[in-house]
């Protein structure tokens, strides 16, 4: 037995452990159909099926003149398809399967007005997005992807700072902290790294889950760390305390900042690969390219080659994601000195969200945004050295 799986037996009983291992491989199988669904529907889009919706859209007076407007129909029509395509699958992932794992506290109801929602504010900033980026080809020209880079450099940083405040009060009861031996605790934690403790917040997970989650998120005065009620419902002060460190974690070491930056480095290669592969698609029939007119029909050729393009890029930035939850565990276990409650932590959490404690390496590899628990167990077992922190 490798000392790994001795650790998958202390954080659960065989039983709790086959069905984590369950969990992980329908989970899995679904965000690989998902993206499966995806590549074909773009593809077939690309290859068969945009030209003649274009010319279609093209018999409409309007529509014929004003390319925006065609375009904004286009991609409405484009973004109808693949909800209806792609439907069956979110309701399986999203309702059913979180259902028949008991992990789930919503209604179908619930459920399906919260995809409502989600997918009308995802169709919304699409649409700009789309609009923005055909604007910025036809007017830039050649230069559009750096154009665009910046565009969407822009974009990120003002989502950033308007997502916990704008957008998860959409779906999720944010309030402050009312526990004032806990916020006392965590105030003496946050001292000196320079995270306002008036940024600590409940966010009311449990009207949809029984998962326990915490985050950092937010950019400037909007940076706040998030505790989901069901982590400060089960979880003791001690344990609140390791994970709140955590967090603490990301932002001592910036974390979010190099998100940004690599995500300007990944978009500019993205943009990039895009203008070569878009104007070598368009010249495949003889046809020249010419940026004030990229023909609205090669939306969907844009759309597969972006996604392939994340995807492809997607397991170096899990590298580099789970590099800086090892940092930030490290982090936590040395500014709170508590081993026993990051350990008892790490193992309720696994149970409560029935995470695979140890799942297939190629597995992690290629989807996992967070170390598996087993690994995050043993960095308690390392021997504690002085991490050097940065400056500020
Ligand atoms: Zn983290």
């Amino acid at each position: 037995m490798s000392s790994e799986n001795a650790e998958s037996a202390a954080v659960m009983s065989d039983a709790e452990l086959a069905e984590a291992k369950r969990y992980g491989r329908l989970d899995l199988a679904c965000s690989l159909a998902d993206k499966a669904v995806d590549l074909t529907f773009f593809g077939v889009m690309a290859w068969w099926l945009a030209r003649p919706l274009d010319t279609w859209l093209q018999r409409f007076p309007r529509l014929a003149d004003i390319w925006t407007l065609r375009l904004a129909v286009f991609f409405l029509i484009l973004l109808a398809l693949h909800l209806a395509i792609s439907f069956p699958l979110s309701f399986y992932s999203g309702h059913v399967l979180e259902h028949r794992f008991r992990l789930s506290t919503q209604s179908f109801s619930r459920w399906l007005w919260r995809y409502v929602k989600r997918n009308l504010l995802a169709g919304t900033f699409l649409l700009l997005l789309i609009v923005g980026l055909y604007w910025l080809i036809w007017t830039t020209g050649s230069a559009w992807w750096i154009a665009a880079t910046l565009a969407f450099f822009l974009v990120t940083i003002v989502l950033g700072q308007l997502t916990p405040v704008l957008i998860l009060p959409l779906f999720y009861r944010v309030e402050r902290l009312d526990r004032p031996e806990l916020t006392e605790r965590l105030s003496r934690l946050a001292e000196g790294t320079g995270l306002s403790i008036e940024g600590v917040y409940r966010l009311d997970l449990s009207a949809e889950t029984v998962k326990a989650n915490a985050m950092l998120t937010g950019l400037g005065r909007t940076r706040r760390v998030l505790l989901g009620d069901t982590l400060l419902a089960g979880f003791t002060p001690d344990e609140v305390e390791v994970i709140f460190a955590h967090e603490i974690g990301h932002h001592v070491f910036r974390h979010l900042r190099w998100m940004i930056a690599s995500g300007l480095a990944f978009s500019a290669a993205g943009f990039w690969l895009c203008d070569r592969l878009l104007a070598a698609w368009i010249a495949r029939g003889g046809a020249a390219f010419d940026y004030a007119r990229l023909p609205i029909d090669a939306l969907p050729m844009l759309l597969l080659i972006l996604t392939v393009f994340s995807l492809a890029i997607q397991p170096l930035q899990n590298a580099v994601s789970r590099r800086f939850e090892r940092q930030a565990d490290r982090y936590a276990l040395q500014r709170t000195g508590r081993k026993d409650a990051y350990r008892s932590a790490f193992c309720k959490l696994a149970r409560l969200n029935k995470d695979d404690p140890d799942p297939p390496r190629l597995e992690v590899f290629l989807f996992h945004s967070h170390p598996p628990i087993a690994e995050r167990l043993a960095v308690a077992e390392e021997p504690s050295k002085e991490i050097a922190r940065p400056n500020g």
